[in-house]
């Protein structure tokens, strides 16, 4: 998803973009991922790859999302440190975050607290990848660089209800509650957790404007500044939808952490800001999803 925003993004600069799909390179390999990026020898190296998904696949795969996201890291990291990339960013996330951490979320509050259990396993990778770069960057010099973007969504986000984030898995299940003539639709947990959600494209956008023009070791967190509850958010996908079933939410599902704003005050001062409203988000992306189920994109 923020690789395909990236490109996107990119398509009109004049960036010579090069890409692979997960299919002709497998990123968990150091020895093929170094042959390809000393063939490349790319100026900048964005790592937008990473086995991400939701609250439910994060428990149940949690051998496949530490292992994964370290693997994928590491030899991209460890590529670059050997071929002699010019530039790289890391992309983190706000889940990384300690699970109480004083909201919104600053970059320094990364470490202080204990992380919400059900992200743990992707967080522990996501967390050393951050920190290798960061300590190439300290003790070797190199100019790499990371984001901390907050919940996205957006075009070829994972639309699957089981495994999928709430915003796909949630397109998901009110379009089959839709189509099938279902009379209720089930949302996960209390719908009282908020969450903070910006558009892949802005997040693309953010992720140009700092490779453009941030160079520290700190990370850079990357949001949109609104928050809204979870089940606001069903009842906005419900509408743009056409379900007018009735909601049964299901505590015996984790709500995650109750609350996840990342403080985005450091971007906003160096110029950049969102421009994709979550209404407005949220119908594009809908529509996306139905043109790509009818297989028009
Ligand atoms: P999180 O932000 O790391 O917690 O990841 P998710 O996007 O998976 O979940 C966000 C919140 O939405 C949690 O409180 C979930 O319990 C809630 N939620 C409600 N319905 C769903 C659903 O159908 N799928 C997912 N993934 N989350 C849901």
């Amino acid at each position: 998803m923020v690789g395909s925003a990236l490109v996107r993004r990119l398509a009109d600069s004049n960036v010579e973009l090069v890409t692979m799909s997960r299919d002709e390179l497998d990123l968990r390999d150091s020895e093929a991922t170094l042959r390809w990026v000393r063939d490349v020898a790319p100026e900048m190296v964005f790592i937008a790859a990473g086995r991400v998904g939701g609250i439910d696949a994060n428990s149940r795969f949690p051998a496949d999302f530490i292992a994964d996201n370290l693997a994928i890291n590491t030899s991209i990291i460890s590529a670059a440190v050997r071929t002699g990339v010019p530039k790289l960013m890391v992309l983190g996330s706000s889940c990384i975050y300690p699970k109480h951490a004083a909201q919104p979320m600053r970059e320094d509050s990364l470490l202080t607290g204990a992380i919400e259990p059900t992200n743990v396993w992707y967080a522990i990778a996501k967390i050393s990848a951050l920190k290798l770069a960061e300590a190439y960057r300290r003790q070797h010099g190199h100019d790499f660089i990371s984001a901390m973007p907050t919940n996205l969504f957006g075009p070829n986000d994972n639309f699957d209800e089981g495994r999928g984030h709430v915003i796909p898995a949630l397109m998901s299940k009110a379009r089959h509650a839709v189509e099938s003539g279902a009379d209720s639709l089930e949302v996960w947990g209390s719908g009282a957790p908020l969450r903070e959600f910006l558009h892949v494209d802005d997040c693309a956008d953010a992720l140009v404007h700092l490779a453009e023009r941030y160079s520290d070791a700190e990370t850079i967190n990357v949001g949109s500044g609104s928050e809204v509850s979870i089940r606001e958010l069903t009842e906005k996908i419900c509408a743009i939808s056409g379900f007018e079933g009735e909601l049964r939410f299901d505590a015996t599902r984790p709500d995650g952490a109750p609350r996840k704003l990342v403080d985005s005050s450091r971007i906003r001062a160096s110029g950049w800001s969102p421009r994709v409203g979550l209404d407005e988000g949220l119908r594009t992306t809908y529509q996306w999803f139905l043109e790509a189920r009818r297989g028009l994109v």
